[in-house]
């Protein structure tokens, strides 16, 4: 049955971590630990979030599960190994491995990041979609981070598991991330459990900025009160961390923007609100944002911020952005 054939997944992904943990504290791990203490990632923070290490070998988990006694078959069906005209190979070798948990806190699948900065190899490489694993699902932290959520209230969506981890050391252990996609519906409702309160922090880049203003619709439409957290001179929040400390870092929270400013801030930059086309299009990139709107007041709110500084009619922007249709993302 299909429930038989899941358990013997979630076995071997639990073995399969087992093996990277072991392999963590062997003298062949001493680049990875020197790596990782490079990056502020403690031995004690690496067995609270259960990290391990990918040895630099071709078959060592194929073969250590295969010793097991499991299928060749499952441990291919997992991505843990693959093979070519060469033959057997691990999927992670050489790696950092940071554990991904299911809701239920079932190992699902691991991201593995390299040891070295290069252009020849994937700085990460994520478990692919197997029976057990979809992307999309599940949060980085979300097991482990569910009660500090609920208790303060709030959580920080974050791009990768090195800021998630760097946040968690700097006191700040309410941050999850949504492991390389863009925050997805799911996502949201999973945390909708625990908070209505989200701050995005994610890279300063575009890509980063494009992935907040996609996740501020969907944590919209899913109801949440969202902050966006701005910073300068650093790249993602593991840096910033890393560079000015705890207190900064709590100042950018405290500094942080109710979503609708920040879009407001990141639209202003890109038109010159001078003439009436501009001002045109400049209102037309809040339709998204305003059909994901839940409350009448919030919409209200809004119109005015946008009335009173473009100097615009009222009426005229609810015509533009108020329509009846509500838009599903
Ligand atoms: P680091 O600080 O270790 O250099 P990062 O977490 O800052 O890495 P980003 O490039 O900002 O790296 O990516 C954010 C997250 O996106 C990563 O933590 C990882 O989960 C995911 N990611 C990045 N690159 C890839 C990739 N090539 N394949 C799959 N996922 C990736
Ligand atoms: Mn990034
Ligand atoms: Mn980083
Ligand atoms: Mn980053």
């Amino acid at each position: 049955s299909k429930v038989n054939e899941n358990k013997e997944y979630y076995e071997i992904m639990e073995e399969a971590h087992n093996y990277y943990k072991e392999e963590m504290f062997k003298n062949t791990a001493r680049d990875a630990l020197e790596y990782l203490s490079k990056r502020k990632i403690n031995p004690k923070l690496i067995k609270e979030n259960e990290i391990g290490y990918a040895p630099n070998e071709w078959t060592g988990l194929y073969d250590y599960l295969i010793k097991k006694g499991f299928e060749k078959k499952k441990i291919f069906d997992l991505g843990l190994a693959k093979e070519n005209e060469k033959g057997i190979y691990d999927a992670f070798r050489n790696r950092i491995i940071f554990p991904i948990y299911s809701v239920s806190g079932k190992i699902i699948a691991f991201g593995g990041r390299s040891l070295e900065d290069s252009k020849d190899i994937p700085k990460y490489i994520n478990s692919q979609e197997t029976p057990i694993f979809s992307k999309g699902k599940n949060l980085y932290g979300f097991i482990q981070k569910g009660s500090n959520i609920k208790k303060k209230n709030y959580s920080i969506l974050m791009e990768g598991y090195m800021d998630v981890l760097s946040s968690h050391s700097y006191g700040f252990d309410v941050a999850l991330a949504p492991l390389g996609t863009a925050l997805t519906e799911e996502q949201a409702h999973l945390l909708k459990k625990y908070t209505n309160n989200v701050i995005l922090s994610f890279d300063m880049d575009e890509a980063g900025q494009k992935a907040t203003e996609r996740s501020i619709l969907i944590l919209k439409s899913a109801g949440f009160n969202i902050r966006v957290l701005l910073y300068k001179d650093a790249k993602d929040p593991d840096d910033y961390l890393k560079k000015y400390g705890k207190e900064a870092f709590l100042k950018v929270v405290k500094d942080s923007l109710e979503a609708f400013d920040y879009l407001y801030l990141r639209y202003s930059s890109e038109y010159s609100l001078e003439d009436h086309m501009s001002k045109q299009n400049f209102i037309n990139r809040f339709k998204d944002f305003f059909q994901c709107l839940e409350s009448d007041l919030e919409r209200s709110l809004y119109i005015d911020k946008l009335g009173k500084s473009l100097n615009i009619e009222l009426d005229v922007l609810k015509s533009i952005l108020i329509t009846n249709n509500k838009k599903r993302i």
